[in-house]
């Protein structure tokens, strides 16, 4: 059996690794499933759960990280994009999508203004078909940069503290 592709996905606010996703998502658009069907993220979960755990009670979180995901590979391959497994490079050492740093964004509470967008250097935010800013690229987040945070007039996002940073100690 071929090994099956692995990489880390955001989920809710803490990073999740996931085996499979590629096969899956290059499944779902070869049989036309689009990122507005209906099914897909009863299809989406049914996939992951293939390879993965995931438990009941994050359920909504892991449709809605993996539907956005679809999305914009979805539109990468409309545009014939390659899909190319990113490297996201390391921190003190550690791979850098084993540190949980990046933004979360409150629904309840974004405007959609932009601002976080327009600020952060690092291509973390982007925007979707219904103009709805979301966190597209965790792991490009600047390790420690509270940047967006504040500018965000709403307090929408949500950064680690700081003393986050205490568990990853420079790896000699
Ligand atoms: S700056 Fe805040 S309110 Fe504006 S889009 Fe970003 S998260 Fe939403
Ligand atoms: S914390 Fe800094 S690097 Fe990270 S998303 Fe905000 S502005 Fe970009």
């Amino acid at each position: 059996m071929p090994e099956l592709s692995y990489r880390m996905l955001n989920i809710g606010s803490a990073p999740a690794g996931l085996l499979g996703l590629e096969e899956l998502f290059a499944e779902l658009f070869a049989q036309g499933v689009t990122p507005t069907d209906e099914k897909l993220a009863d299809l989406l979960l049914a996939g992951v759960r293939k390879h993965n755990y995931v438990p009941k009670v994050a359920e909504k979180d892991y449709a809605s990280a993996l539907r956005m995901e679809y999305t914009r590979y979805y539109r990468r391959k409309q545009q014939g994009k390659a899909i190319v497994a990113r490297d996201y490079g390391t921190w003190r050492g550690y791979p850098r999508e084993q540190i949980p740093w990046f933004p979360t964004i409150s629904e309840e509470l974004c405007n959609n203004c932009g601002a976080c967008l327009e600020i952060c250097a690092r291509e973390v935010y982007e925007r979707d078909e219904n103009g709805r800013v979301w966190v597209a690229e965790p792991f490009l987040c600047l390790v420690g940069c509270c940047f967006c945070k504040s500018v965000c007039e709403p307090k929408a996002i949500l950064m680690p503290g700081q003393e986050l940073l205490k568990n990853y100690p420079e790896k000699m």
